[in-house]
């Protein structure tokens, strides 16, 4: 089944590295994955952009952006376009990620115009879904799912669907060193895929891959990509340091813990 899905590896820096500090990191990452057979994103911090994208052009890394707004211009100060991050060189863009949900009280329909607008503007977008702590103690994991992924993802064609990624991140594992085991993220991306077939068929939720999000370490990534519905990772603090960043891609080479 997933060998029909690229598998991606996926790093958030978040608010962390400067330009400078960024392409030594991208330099030595160029040099070291030229063979690796699957695909890498770097979600970059926006005045990196054009200059990581300048460095990583003829690679297999492919440089997005972590956020936008909605709309394509206006006056809405400290906000960023699409457009002017497709300008920059940005190829995807991460959407709904939980701290742009929870810190900055982003809703799925706000998420959902972004989505829209991302493809207006030739961004792929990394659609992120995932339940609190105390929404799983609760019961409710699958609801929140639910709710998050249809609303954000409301009124895409299908073919818009496919060419889009969604991350299913637990908020509880994001940063916390707590990771879902490979068997409950398996069966929350297993959920959501069901989710994503009952909408716009079988033949397009095959196409989509889901990335798993939270905690992820070079010791846990091979057993997550195991799973058949787990396409790949999105990797928030691993992906800063450069040593565990390279194991985690090359997570094939790496012992499993
Ligand atoms: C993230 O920010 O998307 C993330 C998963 O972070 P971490 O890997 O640090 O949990």
């Amino acid at each position: 089944m997933s060998q029909k899905r690229p598998t991606i590896i996926a790093g958030n820096w978040k608010m962390h590295k400067t330009i400078e500090e960024g392409k030594q990191f991208l330099s030595e990452l160029i040099e070291s994955v030229r063979e690796v057979g699957h695909q890498v994103y770097l979600a970059v911090p926006f005045t990196a952009i054009q200059p990581l994208s300048e460095l990583a052009s003829n690679s297999n890394i492919v440089i997005g952006a972590q956020n936008m707004n909605d709309a394509s211009e206006g006056a809405f100060t400290g906000e960023i376009a699409g457009r002017m991050l497709t300008e920059a060189g940005a190829r995807f863009v991460l959407l709904g990620h939980s701290e742009r949900r929870y810190i900055f009280g982003e809703g799925s329909g706000f998420v959902n115009r972004k989505v829209k607008r991302a493809f207006a503007d030739r961004l792929q977008p990394i659609v992120c879904v995932g339940e609190t702590k105390h929404e799983r103690e609760q019961g409710i994991a699958e609801e929140v799912l639910k709710n998050q992924l249809l609303n954000s993802l409301e009124g895409l064609t299908s073919e818009q669907m496919e060419s889009a990624i969604v991350a299913y991140e637990p908020v509880w594992a994001i940063g916390t060193g707590l990771t879902a085991t490979s068997k409950e993220a398996e069966e929350m991306h297993h959920f959501c895929r069901r989710l994503i077939a009952e909408k716009w068929g079988e033949a397009t939720a095959e196409k989509v891959p889901i990335l798993y999000g939270g905690s992820v370490k070079p010791e846990n990534t091979r057993e997550l990509l195991k799973q058949p519905n787990i396409d790949g990772v999105l990797v928030g603090g691993a992906s800063l340091g450069f040593e565990s960043f390279l194991q985690i891609v090359n997570y094939q080479n790496t012992v499993c813990r």
